[in-house]
């Protein structure tokens, strides 16, 4: 399985709770295939996605779209609303305004829901290339004006992303692994963004020792110049007896790395005993970091 359906098939078993669920349909519709009354469906290699898709629109409103195959070399999968008055069924439900080309926001009951929409989203012209090869998650989405507005609703988020023209639509990118790392746990596929994670840090452990032997030690990547640096203010916290009176998430944080100092962040996330993210560990760190910092200036 490529690295991408393997994303997918996290995305697809997450289960979606109820004020979710027509976003995250309507993501998985808006950029699929088509998405008008002339015509609802998604076209994709993945069979998983394609079912879906169907599962998706079967749980909104009782439709079963038809799933076809196709494809002789590389085999296609066709998820479609056959039955015109379905076709309506369906837009009714939707607010288009003006155009059918603008997202209908109205939809996102709460926070939680436009993760969803961008979830679905994701599965029908999503793109993520294996991290071992390359960073690269895209969108790509077949209108310009909704490719800016999903553009601008994750900016929102503080996730940016590039654009680049794709034929009559618009790609939306990033190579930026930091970015990819918050997409994907934004969408929810957390185990995949661990995954990045780890990769990341053994690939510039890699990078450090292969510097070593050039003898260009001044190099040494960020990451594991990271994983040095909480070390190094961890101990000296210990040693003037600080590390007992901070704050107990910094306490646990400190502990945990000094019980497992050749951890990764992710090995590290899995050690807690509380439920803890990358992202939020890495936030105690750098606070630590910043305790270490104050106190010998
Ligand atoms: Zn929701």
């Amino acid at each position: 399985m490529s690295f991408c359906s393997s994303v997918k098939s996290e995305l697809l078993n997450l289960r979606v709770s109820g004020c979710c669920r027509q976003a995250f349909c309507y993501g998985f519709m808006l950029f699929g295939r088509a998405f008008s009354i002339k015509r609802i469906a998604l076209q994709t290699a993945n069979e998983e996605v394609a079912r879906g898709y169907a599962n998706a629109i079967f749980q909104n409103y009782k439709i079963k779209p038809e799933i076809k195959t196709g494809g002789s070399k590389k085999p296609t999968f066709v998820a479609e609303v056959i039955s015109e008055a379905d076709r309506l069924k369906i837009l009714a439900q939707y607010d288009f305004g003006m155009s059918e080309e603008l997202i209908d926001d109205s939809i996102f009951l709460r926070d939680c829901c436009f993760a969803s929409f961008v979830r679905g989203a994701f599965l029908s012209c999503g793109n993520i290339n294996d991290p071992e090869k390359e960073y690269r998650l895209e969108f790509n989405v077949k209108t310009e004006t909704i490719a800016l507005e999903l553009q601008a609703l994750l900016l929102r988020e503080g996730i940016s992303l590039k654009s680049a023209k794709n034929g009559k639509g618009l790609k939306l990118y990033t190579k930026d692994s930091a970015v990819i790392e918050d997409l994907l746990t934004f969408m929810g596929a957390s185990k995949h963004s661990l995954e990045i994670m780890d990769t990341k840090v053994i690939k510039s452990v890699k990078n450090s020792i292969n510097r070593a032997r050039n003898c260009d030690s001044a190099n040494i990547s960020k990451t594991v110049e990271a994983s040095i640096r909480q070390r190094r203010a961890i101990e000296f916290l210990k040693s003037v007896d600080r590390l007992e009176s901070l704050p107990e998430e910094l306490l646990q944080a400190a502990k945990l790395r000094l019980e497992n100092p050749e951890a990764t962040l992710k090995e590290l996330v899995r050690l807690s005993s509380e439920p803890l993210t990358i992202s939020g560990l890495n936030h105690r760190f750098q606070k630590i970091i910043e305790i270490y910092e104050e106190m010998k200036n």
